[in-house]
């Protein structure tokens, strides 16, 4: 059953064209980019879903700040809005500017991690696995079962199995910088964590006096399905169970490209001087002064009024609602994915899609490929090409529990209707996928671990 539609809660008043290539210029649109979606020219593109990160529209009210920026080096007006939005909202005294996430984590991961070194996490996004490998260190995850089944509809697929984490920790007692929990989990689907699951992790890092970070990209989505699926959190405002999930953690790590709905930024909150000073050094050499990290005034600015607007409940709830009307409309279809529908993408699940491409061949890459041939439509696949781990005695890929082909949608960008044309042109290729008969090799990957699918480069070959 499809549920209604919710109409957007805002009047589009700048639009930005775009047009729909020809399936020639699709062809050659692939061949140039070695069959990597990330090597697309977005002048190709007619619906660009590979990822929801700084790709949102800002609000009038965020252009308007932009032209309020003050670009003084140290201690800019920009900076002090920026922080007391970020006490508003989220309660921290201590906030860190930085370019944005991944730079967050190489502040983070950089000071507080060493060689050896073990981070429990519920599952960590790429670039964060990538981040604490380069450190020497490893991340385990310690999410909970029905994770790895996209059939499963655990209302909090992104819960912390808080007797995996306890158990980590009695294994590596000494060699645990900090723990952090990802929400919502972006690589498990979008799935988000329980208020309930972030206070018993907070309290076994409080029994262990370990750090607890929040990795918080998607802290307002979170927020949201709290509100839906956890019952004694029903009457709160959005507003407030943020609050309340932040009032967990000792720090989050944040892309601001992500809920906060800006085009760039990141940031560090925490709550200690102490921490602060810990973490500052790196930023200096890696970001730029503390008071600006990487950022120009004006984007604070505007960080500091998205941080705001987050919050809106009918903002969210329209958000909410488009992805679950996308998967509604690929349900009708019977396409498989990841149910029940994550706060920021639809996860198709490739491996059931495709079931006669073996995972070693990239299905959900292969994916990405025949929906972009359909429709002119860019997915991106998250399975053996983005997680799978080379054995390093032996060579052989290890190949990951899932995987999935991702459509995010930027926040207040697209229509009901082009999710209406998204739907229509995946299910087209559903209808002929047992003539997509072909798998991938990988050409060129990158001497880096954690980061092969964004520069790799790929060969269909017959199956
Ligand atoms: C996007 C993202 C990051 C990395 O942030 P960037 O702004 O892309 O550098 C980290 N964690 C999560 C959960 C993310 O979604």
């Amino acid at each position: 059953m499809v549920s209604p539609i919710q109409p957007e809660p805002f009047r589009i008043r700048m639009v930005e064209p775009v047009r729909v290539p020809n399936e020639e210029e699709r062809e050659e649109a692939l061949k140039k980019a070695h069959y990597n979606m990330f090597g697309l020219a977005s002048k190709d593109i007619y619906i660009d879903l590979l990822t929801d990160s700084g790709t949102g529209a800002m609000s009038k009210y965020q252009w308007a700040a932009l032209m309020c920026g003050d670009e003084a080096y140290a201690g800019a007006d920009s900076f002090f809005a920026l922080k007391e939005a970020v006490k508003d909202v989220l309660g921290f005294d201590y906030v860190i500017p930085t370019h944005q996430g991944r730079a967050a984590e190489n502040v983070i991961f950089g000071t507080l991690v060493k060689k050896g070194d073990i981070v429990p996490f519920n599952m960590p996004f790429d670039t964060t696995r990538a981040h604490i490998f380069n450190n020497g260190a490893t991340p385990v995850d310690c999410v909970i079962d029905e994770a790895f089944d996209p059939e499963s509809d655990h209302p909090f697929k992104g819960n912390v199995d808080i007797n995996k984490l306890e158990k980590v920790i009695i294994e590596h007692r000494d060699s645990i910088p900090l723990i952090m929990v990802t929400v919502t989990n972006n690589s498990g689907g979008g799935q988000p964590v329980s208020l309930k699951n972030l206070q018993e992790v907070s309290a076994v890092a409080k029994k262990y006096n370990i750090p607890f970070f929040i990795d918080a990209a998607r802290m307002a989505e979170n927020a949201y399905f709290i509100k839906m699926r956890e019952k004694e959190y029903a009457s709160w405002s959005l507003a407030d169970i943020l609050k309340a999930m932040m009032d967990t953690a000792d720090g989050i790590s944040v892309s601001c490209k992500k809920d906060p709905l800006v085009n760039i930024g990141g940031m560090i909150c925490c709550r200690t001087e102490e921490m602060y000073h810990t973490l500052l050094p790196r930023v200096i050499l890696f970001e730029g002064f503390a008071t600006y990290g990487g950022l120009a005034g004006r984007d604070l600015e505007a960080l500091a009024v998205g941080l705001r607007e987050m919050t809106d409940e009918q903002y969210m709830a329209h958000r909410i609602a488009q992805v679950r009307y996308l998967g509604e409309l690929l349900e009708e279809g019977g396409v498989p994915f990841v149910k029940p529908t994550g706060g920021h993408a639809i996860f198709i699940d490739a491996a059931a899609f495709f079931p006669h491409i073996p995972q070693e061949y990239f299905p959900a890459d292969v994916l990405s490929i025949e929906v972009y041939r359909e429709g002119a439509i860019r997915g991106i696949g998250l399975g053996a090409l983005a997680f799978g781990t080379k054995d390093e005695k032996t060579g052989e890929l290890k190949l990951p529990k899932l995987e999935l082909y991702r459509l995010a949608i930027n926040r207040r960008t697209y229509t009901n209707s082009h999710l209406e044309y998204v739907a229509k042109k995946i299910i087209d290729v559903y209808k002929r996928r047992d003539q997509v008969r072909y798998g991938l090799k990988v050409k060129y990957a990158p001497p880096v671990e954690g980061i092969h699918h964004f520069l790799a480069h790929l060969e269909p070959f017959n199956l």
